[in-house]
């Protein structure tokens, strides 16, 4: 992401005061890695900013707001722990049924789908 928008972003979330002046530091420079058309997932921010699921989802349904991410989905299975791709721009997209490619477990999308962010606005 470009300066211009960056310095957006950082203002919002500057002014919600989720993140600790340490913790926007660190997610401003992880920010600038991404690109248009990229997916931000929230256990990277949990991560490296070791944050809560709750505060990580705040932070980028702020940037949702904004315009600068779109939601999308992806199945995850739980037993194995491995993302499934592909991603789905809406949750009516998925399929019903699905089996996992590693370990054959069943999975849904009302249990198994975690939502991930789409970078849509990068400043270009
Ligand atoms: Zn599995």
């Amino acid at each position: 992401m470009l300066p211009n928008i960056l310095l957006k972003v950082e203002k919002a979330l500057e002014e919600k005061a989720i993140l600790s002046k340490d913790q926007l530091i660190i997610f401003m420079s992880l920010l600038k890695r991404y690109k248009k058309n990229e997916w931000l997932y929230p256990g990277v921010l949990i991560r490296k900013l070791d944050i809560t699921s709750s505060q990580a989802y705040k932070v980028l349904e702020i940037m949702k707001e904004m315009d600068v991410l779109e939601v999308n989905y992806e199945l995850y299975c739980h037993n194995c722990n491995t993302f499934e791709g592909p991603i789905y721009e809406t949750f009516s997209l998925m399929p019903n049924e699905v089996e996992c490619e590693s370990c054959d477990t069943e999975l849904k999308p009302l249990i198994n789908s975690i939502v991930i962010y789409k970078v849509i606005f990068d400043g270009e």
